[in-house]
């Protein structure tokens, strides 16, 4: 039976799936969630644990501080979610240039997806969700009635993430942002569990050519159309 109270929106790093998922929610009275900083909170807090990340990461030492992490959302008074990483907001911290070089090694370890999947599927009970990352019409939901695959070139993609004031490194440019992303990518796609990848019933959205207003017209029409 299909899942209809998730929208899922998946896609490569920088496609502009946070805002267009935030607006879907917003249009739709849904809650927005990025499955993206739930690893990046993890990465975090491995880096707030002294664990190298430079080297192989040790997954013994990856399961211990898993058991030590509680990440939950909390709602504010106009109903937008919060991460709570142990009882603090983490909002800024987790979408900087440091927790961005490491989160794709740390995502595709195989105890930190096995943490995560029922954490996510549980976010479910919440209501409407509007969810984007990067398996989540292939893995979390693949039952969802309602997914999307939302793409742009790779030129766009850097100049979005560019424009998004504290996640790119001083001195950044298109290219050398679009050098880092297109690693993220590599390494998100080329992984064994959970790669991104679109799942088949999923709708492919190239935004390279689209305003923000007209991908989120699309889904919000297709979703209720479906
Ligand atoms: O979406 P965002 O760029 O914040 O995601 C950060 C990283 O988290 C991705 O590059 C990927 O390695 C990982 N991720 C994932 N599965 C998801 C969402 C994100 O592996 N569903």
């Amino acid at each position: 039976m299909s899942i209809v109270n998730v929208i899922a929106i998946d896609g490569p790093a920088a496609s502009g799936k946070s805002t267009i998922a935030q607006k879907v929610a917003d249009k739709l009275g849904g809650y927005y969630i990025s499955t993206g900083n739930m690893y990046r909170a993890i990465t975090l807090f491995a880096m707030q644990n002294d664990i190298p990340l430079d080297s192989e990461i040790d997954p013994d030492r990856i399961d211990k501080i898993l058991s030590r992490l509680e990440l939950t959302y909390r709602a504010d008074p106009a109903g937008k979610l919060h991460l709570i990483m142990n009882s603090r907001i983490s909002d800024s911290e987790i979408r900087s240039p440091e927790v961005a070089k490491y989160v794709s090694k740390v995502a595709a370890m195989e105890n930190v997806r096995a943490w995560m999947i029922g954490r996510q599927r549980e976010l479910a009970s919440l209501g409407l969700l509007i969810m984007e990352g990067r398996d989540i019409g292939t893995v979390i939901f693949p039952d969802a009635k309602y997914k999307f695959f939302l793409t742009a070139s790779p030129e766009v993609r850097a100049r979005r993430r560019l424009a998004q004031s504290g996640e790119t490194a001083a001195g950044s440019t298109v290219a050398s942002v679009a050098k880092e992303i297109a690693l993220r990518d590599e390494m998100d796609s080329k992984r064994k569990i959970a790669p991104l990848k679109k799942a088949d019933d999923a709708i492919f959205i190239d935004s390279s050519d689209m305003t923000v207003d007209e991908v989120v017209d699309l889904i919000t029409s297709r979703a209720r159309r479906k």
